[in-house]
């Protein structure tokens, strides 16, 4: 494109990102405001259409199959939310290289990164899909709980990010893009000065080192107080909410026992604690309702701010965190 355009004034670039990102056209032809012979000369080198499967789950949620370049795959999921919200769950890696023992896509290792554009190439996919649907708000709100860990690729993830929330772009205010996170100590630092007003959650999943590492090796390295005094840094900086993920999983972290350890930890202002089920991936079993119940009731006894739903305020049968392509 860079070719192409050498010529070329330099506002011709914001035009062509307006019409690709906010007007959501999708061939060189409809961005009638580009000169002729330039239109042709992109519709020959650069490609619009997203190469995509889609595949619609009984609950209304969209799952796309998406084949980059280089023909890696990767996975991004649409919530449609009754109140009309539409949350993009995106992946940020293909594949992960942190092998966490519950989660699928940890068992197909770290294949690439992805660029900033197949960051944003995901939500541009499901934007085009749901303007063509009357009565739609487009897409409202991001999560990164797709494949891969969002901050083992900090910078194109925080590139992805600008162009999402740029007003002449997605327009996606930063309060409606989440970030997801192992709990990496020196990305959960390094987010805390970046001034933003996004939302943090951790996959914390357990409520002691011992019991968390044989889950998610990477709390060798990350162990649990140094990532708690992370955590208190970034609440510090930006006074925001952190969202603490924690997958029930039955026998493993869901006795008593660990919800009163974890309630210790959690007793804190802005940190909140959100049950998530645990979704078979072959090596566990999930908790029962009543199991769940019983844990939440301890948390919210002994002063834990604690919710049942996915993600921040929404309700979902946890579509994200167990994709494989
Ligand atoms: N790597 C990041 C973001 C992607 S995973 C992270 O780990 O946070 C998104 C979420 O799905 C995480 O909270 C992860 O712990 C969770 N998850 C992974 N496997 C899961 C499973 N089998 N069932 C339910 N949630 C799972
Ligand atoms: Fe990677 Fe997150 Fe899965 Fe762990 S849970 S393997 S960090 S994607």
């Amino acid at each position: 494109m860079n070719e192409i355009l050498v010529n070329e004034p330099g506002f011709r670039y914001k035009q062509i990102e307006k019409a690709i990102y906010a007007d959501l056209v999708e061939s060189w032809d409809e961005i009638t405001n580009l000169p002729k012979k330039i239109r042709e000369e992109l519709a020959k080198n650069c490609e619009l259409a997203i190469k995509a499967e889609l595949y619609t789950t009984k609950n209304k949620t969209n799952k796309a199959v998406i084949t980059l370049n280089d023909g890696a795959k990767i996975e991004t999921v649409l919530l449609r939310h009754k109140d009309g919200r539409n949350t993009v769950c995106v992946s940020s890696q293909v594949g992960c290289a942190l092998g966490c023992e519950f989660c699928a896509t940890g068992t197909m290792g770290l294949k690439r990164n992805l660029e900033i554009l197949e960051i944003v190439e995901q939500v541009l996919y499901f934007s085009r899909i749901l303007s063509k649907e009357s009565e739609n708000k487009g897409v409202t709100n991001i999560v990164f709980m797709g494949m891969g860990e969002p901050f083992m690729n900090y910078d194109n993830v925080m590139k992805a990010i600008k162009i999402l929330n740029d007003k002449d772009k997605f327009n996606i205010g930063a309060r409606k893009i989440s970030i997801s996170t192992s709990g990496l100590i020196d990305g959960i630092k390094k987010l805390a000065k970046e001034d933003l007003q996004l939302n943090l959650a951790i996959s914390l999943h357990a409520p002691n080192d011992k019991l968390r590492t044989s889950l998610m090796r990477i709390n060798k390295k990350n162990p649990l107080e140094r990532l708690l005094e992370a955590v208190d840094y970034y609440i510090e900086k930006t006074s925001r909410k952190v969202m603490f993920e924690y997958m029930m999983i039955k026998d493993v972290n869901d006795t008593d026992l660990h919800a009163r350890e974890l309630a210790g930890l959690m007793n804190k202002h802005l940190y909140l604690v959100n049950l998530i089920p645990y979704n078979p991936t072959g090596k566990f079993k999930a908790s029962d309702k009543k199991s769940i119940e019983r844990f939440k009731h301890i948390l919210g006894t002994n002063g834990v701010e604690v919710t049942e739903r996915y993600g921040f305020g929404q309700d979902i049968s946890a579509a994200c965190g167990q994709l494989v392509a």
